[in-house]
């Protein structure tokens, strides 16, 4: 979904998250590994010493051992008549496609992190005009100070703390939308609302097979407590191996993971390290008690 990422290492003109994935299925390929797409998950199950996923299809998918990398999806702005415009003119994303359907005109982006910021001054290079709306009062507390200093250089880039998006108003796609501020209500027009506010983990699917923490993401390793491991694991004579969560074999990777930084290196780093704990993990469980 990021239109451009520019902090992963090797890409140093930026690259967008779409093309990053379609170069990742390529290499995967190249490696032989089977993809099927699109399919979703819809929950994890055990069989006779086997994880099973369960797909959409209705179709099952035995491991040893899984790793879930299902990442987060994003939470939805609490304003009126957002249903109406999701899709037109309500995104959850800036890419090329979003900025052209917008064209030269006013938008507004909600929220106060990195993803924020860098869809606010992607909009601005396309010749948008960019509101920039935050529920705070400091720009600086939860977004990289490059991309600060850079908005705060742009004239076309206003910035409304303090502030949240009330209601969305249009007739066939999205025209103005009504802010609530320090000033009170000011209704703004507006061809794109980019909704940048926050992500849900992914972990439904898994079922109660995991411990999750308070939010829903996954927990593993050092962050799962003994009551949380439970006894099976006094039975294994072993602590959890690195990502492998309070289900032996099943293991939690990225953006769904609980702690993890949540950047594509990181995820990226996690979703190799964690093979090898696999690898341990099929080598411990070979032997004749283990
Ligand atoms: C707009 C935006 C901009 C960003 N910009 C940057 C940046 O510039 N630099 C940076 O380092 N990070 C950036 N990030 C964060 C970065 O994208 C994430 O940290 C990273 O993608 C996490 O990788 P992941 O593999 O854990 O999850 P994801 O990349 O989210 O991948 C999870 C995948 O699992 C799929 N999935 C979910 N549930 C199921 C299911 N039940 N069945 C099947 N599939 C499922 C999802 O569809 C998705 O394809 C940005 C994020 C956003 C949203």
């Amino acid at each position: 979904m990021s239109s451009r990422i520019e902090n992963y290492l090797g890409f140093p003109m930026g690259i967008s998250g779409a093309e990053l994935t379609q170069r990742a299925i390529i290499q995967a390929e190249k490696f032989e590994a089977s993809l099927t797409a699109p399919c979703t998950v819809v929950s994890l199950g055990s069989c006779a010493g086997h994880l099973v996923v369960r797909l959409s299809d209705g179709s099952e998918v035995a491991g040893r051992a899984v790793i879930a990398a299902t990442g987060a999806s994003y939470r939805r702005l609490e304003a009126s008549r957002l249903s109406d415009f999701e899709g037109n003119g309500v995104y959850y994303a800036a890419t090329d496609m979003e900025a052209g359907i917008c064209g030269p005109s006013p938008v507004v982006v909600v929220g106060g992190g990195n993803s924020a910021g860098q869809a606010a001054i992607f909009l601005r290079q396309g010749g948008c005009r960019v509101t920039l709306v935050i529920r705070g009062d400091d720009l600086g507390k939860d977004m990289s100070r490059y991309l600060v200093e850079r908005i705060e250089a742009d004239s076309q880039i206003t910035v409304r703390a303090r502030t949240t998006v009330v209601a969305l108003d249009g007739h066939e796609t999205l025209g103005a939308v009504r802010l609530n501020g320090p000033d009170g209500n000011v209704d703004l027009p507006c061809a794109g609302l980019f909704s940048f506010i926050g992500a849900e983990p992914s972990s439904g699917w898994l079922n109660g097979c995991a411990a999750l923490d308070d939010q829903g993401f996954v927990l593993t390793d050092l962050s799962l407590t003994a009551e949380q491991l439970g006894q099976s694991w006094q039975t294994l004579a072993r602590s959890p191996l690195p990502f492998e969560t309070s289900h032996p074999g099943l293991f939690a990777v990225g953006d769904v993971r609980s702690g993890s930084t949540k950047r594509v290196a990181a995820a990226v780093g996690e979703g190799s390290s964690s093979v090898r704990s696999v690898h341990q993990f099929l080598a411990f469980s070979s032997r004749p008690n283990g």
